[in-house]
């Protein structure tokens, strides 16, 4: 049995944990079963499974659960929001990043206390109860996917390296060119991106800035949404910019903010992604000890084979080892200055012990483990691609141990 490692829950965080785990289990896990086995463009058609459930998502406010209550949102914070996460991420890790970067753009305004963008663009984000604004966090391109994360790294202030989507000041507007990777999270659903742009190239990364953009701007285009091996239920794609013009006060951060940006989104996301992989390798486990309970071989139950139990003790281990850290990161970042390393070790930690978790699952379930019907054979995958997402887990190694050094 799982046991939650924080005994002292409140009854309002117990509630809040059991309602979302119900969604999760009737209606996110459900729908990323069957889009995992759609193909990309059906997955993203009207009256596709991702619709109902993203709908019904919104129509509970989990896009808003982190934003004030002033707003619409449920102002979650602390463990309340971590709890939250876990649970949609038990569901299903496809929903869980789909919301999480549904979110971004309009979290980032809302950071900026900018009250006409606010009003443009977070209150009819957190009003929305359909799914009609999606977000998404454009970073990486086609010939920058680590060059564009690694901001704690000598390579980012390098004039060689810089991106190649630039932004353009022309009187009163911004003039957008350029491409961003196939592997935008909702990038060919969503309505309005946060990008990271190139602004004076002289500096290499370090000289971006991110602005935010309605996608429905002449000179946007999208490419096809990616075929991938995991988490096929979370549509991707590339963004195209030709010659887009935004008004100037969309540019929220400049060159003088860009590294401190980069580091704080990437802080964020990589907890966020510790969270939900912590969840994942709960769900394998839980999978694995139920078919371990009642698959007979040699007489008995395969749970009572002395090689199963040492598999299952290790997979609980690395479970409960996965929540603690994850927990604790989120938990440190969110009382004081953040520190990207805390970050980065919760989502290394917790993307490897969930890819090991659902190993040792498949294994566990033998044949039958490799099967497209069982949620371990979907979960092994969704895992793999975790490894990757959000910055490949040895460089972020690599760039947390410059901070370590450097102190
Ligand atoms: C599921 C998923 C969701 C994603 N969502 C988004 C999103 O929402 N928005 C977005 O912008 N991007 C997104 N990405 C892209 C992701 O951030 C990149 O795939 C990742 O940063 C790696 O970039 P890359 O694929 O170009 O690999 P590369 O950077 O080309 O790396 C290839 C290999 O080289 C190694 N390597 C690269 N640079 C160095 C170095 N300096 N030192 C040592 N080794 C190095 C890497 O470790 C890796 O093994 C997503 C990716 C996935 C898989």
């Amino acid at each position: 049995m799982y046991l939650d490692l924080n005994r002292n829950l409140t009854e309002a965080q117990v509630a809040l944990r059991e309602q979302t785990h119900r969604f999760a289990e009737e209606v996110l896990r459900p729908a990323a079963s069957r889009l995992d086995r759609m193909d990309p463009e059906a997955v993203i058609a009207d009256g596709s499974p991702l619709w109902d459930a993203l709908k019904e998502a919104y129509r509970q406010g989990y896009h808003v659960r982190g934003f004030p209550e002033s707003l619409g949102g449920a102002g979650l914070t602390g463990l309340d929001s971590t709890v939250v996460t876990e649970e949609i991420a038990w569901g299903s890790c496809d929903f869980a990043a789909a919301l999480g970067v549904s979110t971004i753009p309009f979290g980032f305004v809302l950071g900026t206390g900018d009250a006409e963008l606010i009003r443009e663009f977070v209150v009819p984000f957190a009003r929305d109860r359909d799914a009609q604004y999606v977000g998404c966090w454009a970073v990486t391109e086609p010939n920058h996917g680590t060059d564009s994360l690694l901001f704690s790294t000598e390579h980012f202030r390098d004039p060689n390296i810089a991106l190649d989507t630039t932004a353009r000041l022309d009187g009163d507007e911004w003039v957008l060119n350029g491409q961003k990777s196939a592997w935008v999270s909702n990038g060919t659903i969503a309505t309005h991106a946060l990008m990271n742009v190139s602004i004076d190239a002289s500096r290499g990364m370090a000289g971006g800035g991110f602005c935010i953009i309605p996608l429905d701007r002449p000179g946007v285009t999208r490419g096809k949404p990616l075929d991938k091996m995991g988490q096929r239920a979370l549509n991707q794609g590339q963004i195209f910019l030709e010659d887009v013009r935004i008004p100037r006060k969309y540019m929220l951060v400049g060159p003088e903010g860009c590294t401190e940006a980069v580091g704080g989104l990437l802080t964020g996301a990589n907890a966020g992604m510790g969270t939900i992989f912590s969840a994942v390798a709960r769900a394998a486990f839980e999978e694995a000890l139920a078919y371990a309970r009642h698959r007979i071989q040699g007489g008995k139950p395969i749970a009572e084979h002395q090689l199963v139990q040492q598999s299952l003790f290790q997979m609980f281990m690395k479970v409960q080892a996965a929540t603690a850290l994850s927990r604790a990161a989120s938990a440190y970042n969110r009382g004081g200055p953040p520190a990207a390393q805390m970050s980065m070790a919760s989502k290394v930690f917790c993307t490897q012990a969930c890819h090991e978790v659902a190993s040792a699952a498949v294994q566990i379930h033998g044949g039958l483990g490799l099967c497209k019907d069982l949620l371990v054979e979907k979960l092994l995958r969704d895992a793999r691609a975790s490894m990757i997402e959000d910055g490949n887990n040895e460089v972020l190694g690599l760039a947390a141990a410059r901070r370590l050094i450097d102190g």
